[in-house]
Formats: structure tokens, C-alpha cells, sequence
């Protein structure tokens, strides 16, 4: 995930204690905002046993597929005070519905800066007295833009400081040149990576989402970053089985970096793995 190293601790230290607030606000980007209250949404409706997201499970897929029954994805237009008390309401009796197969509901509420006064009143309401195994994720570009009164029931994550500038579309080149017949260029791409364990990790995390993005449209699915032209170039080149496999990859790959891998030795692997599975059919 695209997500300050403070921001991660922050969050995993709630989760691992079972502390969840009934409200999550999310200030910075929009892209980088949602991809975080989608990734979080679905590790809520994650079923399998052991760390959540899974990526596997039902509830993992249809949460990818943005089609599973108890995530609903709610905003208003682009404009400030376009995102109505009516939408609020709407949302507001649903949240008196039980779960269809998750432990929780979780309701999305993107660009909650456009949030009219009322509409904000509205879901004060809910968050005053929120009914059990019901969570709310906000996204917004600045968190102040929202009344005091609804912050204050909220836990506020800033992710404006995500990702080192450098980093602008390394993991885009990458995904581009495995699938390429020529090697030097993922070579070249790579090797700023060799010594720089952080900047592999966020390279990581990029790659596992546009390859997770990819397999998602392959599958009539939506892009978690559908202004990305990266999935969808990869998912026209590539099979799902492929798509799939590279996700897994890159994941895993994620694992070596936790476990402090020799880490030139792990990017030469992950580039032959990733190529040889480019390249199968
Ligand atoms: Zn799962």
C-alpha cells in the first residue's frame, strides 16, 4: 500500500489491537486516499484466517472486483457541496442492515470535502451512535475542509509524504519492461534498486497494485487507479494466469524485504521470475 511508514504503524497498531474506529479519514491525494480505504475495506471483508487482505478469499475478489454486497462506494461530483444530505441518508439506513457475508459493513465515502454542511450533519449522526460491525472510510484533500464535530468522532491518517518524488513512475517502467524482448532496459530500471531497500519496497507496492489493477480489468473488473494507463497496457499484453502469477510475485517479493534478503540477489530473481512469466503462455 501507498502509505507513510507513520501512517502504517499508526493503522497496523489499531488493527492488531482490535481498537477500529467507526470512522477513518484519510487527508492527501485522491488516488492515493481511496487505494488505501479500498485496500483497508477489503482486508475488513477478508475471510480467510491469517493477515488480511488476503487476496484470495471470496470476499478478497469480489472486494477487488468492487462488486461485494457489504463495501459500498459512495461520493458526490467534483465540486465543493455536491455530495447531498440525501446520499447521506441513503447510506444512513443501510447501515442499520446486517452484514450479507462479512464480519462488517464498510461504507467508502470518496472526496468527503465536497460534503455539504447538512450531509455532514447527517453522518454525525451516525457516527454519534454507530451501529456495531459498520465502518466508515472517508477520503478528502484536506481533512479541515470537514466540521470539527465530525473529525473530532474520527481518526484523522495523513498520507500527503507517501511516496519520495523519485519514485514518480519507476514501478510503471518496470512493469513496461518486463514484458519487453529487450533486457537491458529492465536492467538499467532496476539498478537504483540494488541499494535502496525503501525505495525498493514502495517500487514493490506499486508493481503488486498496477498488476493486481491489470488482472482486475482482464477480469471485467475496475482499476483501483483507473487514471493509470500502466494496467491497462499490461492487461492487453498479458493472460490472466499471467496477471495473476506476477501479482503473486511481486507479493512475495515483498516478503523477502521484510525478512531482510540480500537484496541485489533479490531484484536479479524477481526480474527473471517476472520475465519468465511475461513471457509463458
Ligand atoms: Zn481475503
Amino acid at each position: 500500500m501507498l502509505c507513510p511508514p507513520a501512517v502504517r504503524a499508526a493503522l497496523l497498531s489499531v488493527y492488531e489491537n482490535d481498537r477500529i474506529p467507526h470512522a477513518l479519514i484519510f487527508e492527501g491525494g485522491p488516488e492515493q486516499t481511496l487505494a488505501l480505504a479500498k485496500w483497508l475495506a477489503q482486508a475488513a471483508v477478508c475471510t480467510a484466517p491469517g493477515v488480511h487482505p488476503c487476496g484470495q478469499c471470496p470476499g478478497c475478489i469480489k472486494a477487488q472486483a468492487g462488486s461485494h454486497p457489504d463495501i459500498t462506494l459512495a461520493g458526490g461530483g467534483e465540486t465543493g457541496r455536491s455530495f447531498h444530505k440525501e446520499e447521506i441518508l441513503a447510506l444512513r439506513s443501510d447501515t442499520f442492515i446486517k452484514p450479507n457475508e462479512a464480519p462488517c459493513r464498510v461504507f467508502i465515502l470518496q472526496n468527503a470535502q465536497n460534503l455539504s454542511p447538512q450531509a455532514q450533519n447527517a453522518l454525525l449522526k451516525v457516527l454519534e451512535e454507530p451501529p456495531a460491525s459498520v465502518q466508515f472510510l472517508l477520503t478528502c484533500d484536506r481533512a479541515s475542509s470537514l466540521l470539527a464535530t465530525v473529525r473530532s468522532r474520527s481518526q484523522i491518517y495523513t498520507l500527503t509524504e507517501a511516496q519520495p518524488p523519485q519514485d514518480d513512475g519507476l514501478a510503471e517502467q518496470i512493469a513496461l519492461a518486463v514484458c519487453s524482448s529487450k533486457e537491458s532496459g529492465l536492467l538499467y530500471l532496476t539498478a537504483p534498486l540494488l541499494r535502496d531497500k525503501l525505495r525498493l519496497r514502495a517500487v514493490l507496492e506499486r508493481l503488486t497494485l498496477l498488476f493486481r489493477d491489470a488482472l482486475a480489468l482482464r477480469s471485467g473488473g475496475k482499476a483501483l487507479l483507473p487514471e493509470d494507463e500502466t494496467a491497462y497496457k499490461l492487461a492487453q499484453s498479458l493472460t490472466r494466469a499471467q496477471l495473476y502469477q506476477m501479482t503473486q510475485t511481486t507479493r512475495e517479493a515483498r516478503g523477502w524485504v521484510e525478512r531482510n534478503a540480500n537484496t541485489p540477489l533479490m531484484v536479479t530473481v524477481l526480474c527473471a521470475r517476472l520475465r519468465s512469466e511475461a513471457a509463458a503462455f
